[in-house]
């Protein structure tokens, strides 16, 4: 009965069908169903099942016999009757056994066998074959196919029964041990569950509990960051609402302490010294802050270069020694680099701040600190306000001066003149007439020359023309150039020098003006009939000078600013004495650009003054020096040593037609020209001598006049004209060809000796 096997695909017992087998259980053809078994189900040990036989026979006959052997095993007898059926049935249900008939009609008995052992779940389940033959190639077939034994039919029934009682038997302990173990293994993991149930709970229960705390730490931090904020804010508001920051200190400080809850308190803030003052304190006894009252430095008052210190066992700043706690935080609030205030704030009832506070005192000390800088540069910038309205006011007065003074000398000069043209005839007339425009000329020359001068001394234009100087002959020069002053307001004035010279290093000139501005001063400041006393002498290594007055004296108020410039006592409407404020400026520079010292005594007003000028005295034995410069010009020539040929190039027809009288009445050869045009016409059609050139010329200035005449006229020589006397002006005619540099008002008699020395 061997057929050949039936294909993988034929059969029914491969991996595909099995679900198809299970899914429709009515092509099964076992005549007994049992469900498998459940796993999930407890089952108790011992606990007896249905074990099933599966009996595969093509003859119902020996089928028959071996139900009847069986049927008190125990075992449920399952019957196919070929071997596809068979498998059919093992595709859904278990068995403890297979008997398995080797001839089969179709797929023979170890064809069978053959895939029973290849299929995973029935790789173990024992087969016994049953056979009639005892043919040893198939007892060695079938045992290599996984036979576990073979019967030969017919079967000692004895035999089958304990074999098959045998089977049963394992196969009752396999199933009890497997399902034991599943049991077991189903504990062990509801256990292992419960476990990480349990852990996992305990997890989140943590997480939740730490999340928790960080919110609460959170709000608390959000709670003081917002308590900090009140306090700035309020500190910022106080602050921006007061015009005066120290004042408001004290109540800013107060709240900040209640605040803070550090009850004991002291600000600080810097004078204009750098020294720092208790401006307010709290909590505190009150002889407690007076210890820290006024400190040099900040460091004094925090100690170190620490800007906070706190409490618990850290060292204490000075401050809170003074206020008596027993913690403390303190900063120096700064601003511009520099410490303007300190702050200090502690407990005397908590061992330690709290850590934000070092942080928030920053902030409100930084508030404080930019407030107090606005007070400082507010009341800054309201003193330069004050100042300058200050010099405005004096600008204005000056300029009121300045024309009263002007204008003064103008009246007899206007005055001279109109009795020149009415009365010039008379001889005495004329002679008063011209004296008196005479001096108010020379006095207005001088008082711009005396503006100029503070001008250039001020701009550091003025140098000193620096010899071996006799101080005895300039002092005795500048008295005689004054003695006219002197003599017309009736004063008697004393002069006492040394017999012998007192040798100074300097600039005559500028010495003279010292000299002649002071004893200027005595007279003018005297009460007609005053008496005046000018007195030279030596004192160590000084040649001292005095000039004493009896006149209206100053007030001491007075006495420390006389010497700046502009500075006047009051006078009257009239302005009687007159003067712009500038002289003694000008004798205080002069002096000290000579390396000496000048000064002021006065017991008052109506009691007289003493000025003193010391200037370091060379020694007695330096060679004395030639006499001099002369301080007065020199007598006007009353001929010119020979007649010259001169152009005046001038567009003021005034200065040129005076200054072209004066030069032909001393018999020089005079040609005009009113501009630069005219000035080379003539020149082309007569080459001048000398050309005297105005600078500030229409059209064509003076410069390029004098460079046009110079191509024309080679031998000519140049003199300009100008109004400005500064370094530069002089550099640049120069080069533009001028010989000289006279400045307006000229005086006729130095021109008159330069063009004498023009060859
Ligand atoms: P000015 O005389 O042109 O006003 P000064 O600079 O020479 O300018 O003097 C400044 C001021 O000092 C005078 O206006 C005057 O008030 C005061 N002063 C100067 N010399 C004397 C003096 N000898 N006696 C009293 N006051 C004087």
């Amino acid at each position: 009965m061997e057929n050949s096997p039936p294909s993988p695909a034929e059969h029914p017992f491969d991996e595909r069908s099995e679900a198809s087998a299970r899914a429709s259980p009515e092509r099964n053809t076992t005549r007994e169903e049992r469900p498998r078994p459940d796993p999930e189900r407890p089952v108790a040990i011992g606990e007896p099942q249905p074990i099933d036989v599966l009996a595969v026979d093509d003859d119902p006959r020996n089928l028959e016999v071996t139900r009847a052997l069986l049927s008190r095993s125990g075992a449920r007898i399952v019957e196919a009757s070929t071997a596809e059926e068979a498998l059919r049935i093992l595709l859904t249900r278990e068995v403890a056994l297979i008997l398995l008939d080797v001839n089969l009609p179709g797929m023979s008995g170890l064809e069978m066998a053959k895939l029973v052992r290849a299929r995973e779940r029935t790789r173990h389940t024992p087969i016994i074959f049953l056979t009639a033959s005892s043919d040893v190639r198939l007892l060695e077939r079938g045992y290599a196919l996984g036979a576990v034994d073979f019967l030969t039919t017919p079967v000692p029934e004895q035999a089958l029964r304990a074999k098959v009682a045998f089977f049963i038997e394992a196969h009752r302990k396999n199933e009890v041990l497997r399902r034991n173990s599943e049991l077991l293994r189903a504990a062990h993991e509801r256990e292992l569950a419960r476990n990480v149930a349990e852990a996992r709970r305990r997890w989140e229960e943590e997480a939740l509990r730490r999340e928790m705390e960080r919110d609460r730490r959170l709000v608390e931090t959000l709670h003081k960051a917002n308590e900090r904020l009140k306090i700035l804010s309020g500190v910022r508001s106080d602050l921006l609402s007061t015009e005066n920051v120290r004042e408001r200190l004290p109540a800013i400080c107060e709240r900040v302490a209640t605040q803070l809850g550090l009850e004991r308190w002291a600000v600080h803030v810097a004078g204009p010294d750098g020294r720092l003052s208790l401006v307010a304190a709290g909590g505190a006894q009150d002889d407690a802050a007076e210890r820290v009252a006024s400190l040099d430095s900040a460091e004094a008052i925090l100690g170190g270069l620490a800007p906070w210190v706190s409490g618990r066992g850290e060292p204490l700043p000075p401050v809170a020694a003074a206020l008596g706690a027993a913690c403390c935080v303190a900063r120096p609030c700064l601003a511009g680099g520099k410490v303007i205030a300190t702050l200090a704030f502690g407990s005397a009832e908590r061992d330690a701040c709290d850590p934000d506070d070092p942080a928030t005192l920053e902030l409100v000390g930084y508030a404080i600190a930019m407030a107090l800088d606005r007070d400082r540069l507010i009341a800054e910038l309201q003193g330069r306000n004050a100042e300058l309205r200050e010099a405005d006011h004096r600008k204005d007065q000056f300029l009121a001066m300045l024309a009263h003074e002007l204008r003064n000398p103008l009246a007899p000069v206007s005055n001279a003149v109109r009795l020149l043209q009415e009365y010039g005839a008379d001889a005495r007339v004329r002679e008063r007439a011209l004296q008196a425009a005479g001096r108010q000329v020379r006095h207005m020359a001088r008082l711009v020359d005396d503006l100029l001068d503070v001008s250039r001394i001020r701009s550091g234009k003025v140098r000193l023309r620096k010899d071996v100087v006799d101080l005895v002959q300039v002092v005795r020069d500048a008295v005689q150039t004054m003695q006219e002053l002197v003599m017309s307001r009736r004063h008697a004035l004393g002069v006492s020098l040394p017999d012998g010279p007192l040798l100074v290093e300097g600039d005559t000139v500028r010495l003279a003006q010292v000299v002649e501005n002071l004893v200027a001063n005595a007279a003018k400041y005297t009460d007609p009939g005053g008496h005046l006393r000018v007195a030279l002498a030596r004192a160590g290594d000084e040649a001292v000078l005095s000039v004493q007055d009896d006149g209206i004296g100053i007030a001491p108020e007075l006495a420390t600013g006389i010497f700046e410039p502009f500075v006047q006592a009051e006078q009257g409407m009239d302005r009687s004495r007159g003067g712009l404020g500038i002289g003694l400026s000008l004798v205080k520079s002069l002096v000290e650009m000579h390396g000496g010292r000048v000064g002021v005594e006065s017991p008052g007003p109506a009691r007289g003054s003493t000025f003193t000028v010391r200037l370091p005295a060379l020694a007695a034995d330096t060679a004395v020096p030639t006499p001099a410069r002369p301080t007065s010009p020199a007598p006007p020539a009353a001929e010119p040593t020979a007649p010259r040929d001169i152009l005046i190039v001038e567009d003021i027809a005034d200065i040129r037609e005076t200054l072209g009288e004066l030069l032909r009445r001393r018999g020089h050869g005079v040609r005009e020209a009113d501009g630069g045009r005219a000035a080379l016409e003539l020149a082309r059609a007569a080459p001048p001598e000398i050309a005297l050139v105005d600078i500030g010329l229409p059209e064509i200035d003076g410069y390029e006049v004098a460079q046009r005449l110079r191509e024309i006229a080679p031998a000519t020589r140049l003199v300009a004209l100008t109004g400005y006397g500064g370094a530069e002006d002089r550099r640049r005619a120069s080069e533009a060809g001028f010989r000289a540099h006279l400045v307006k008002p000229i005086d006729i008699d130095d021109l008159i000796a330069l063009i004498d020395t023009l060859d």
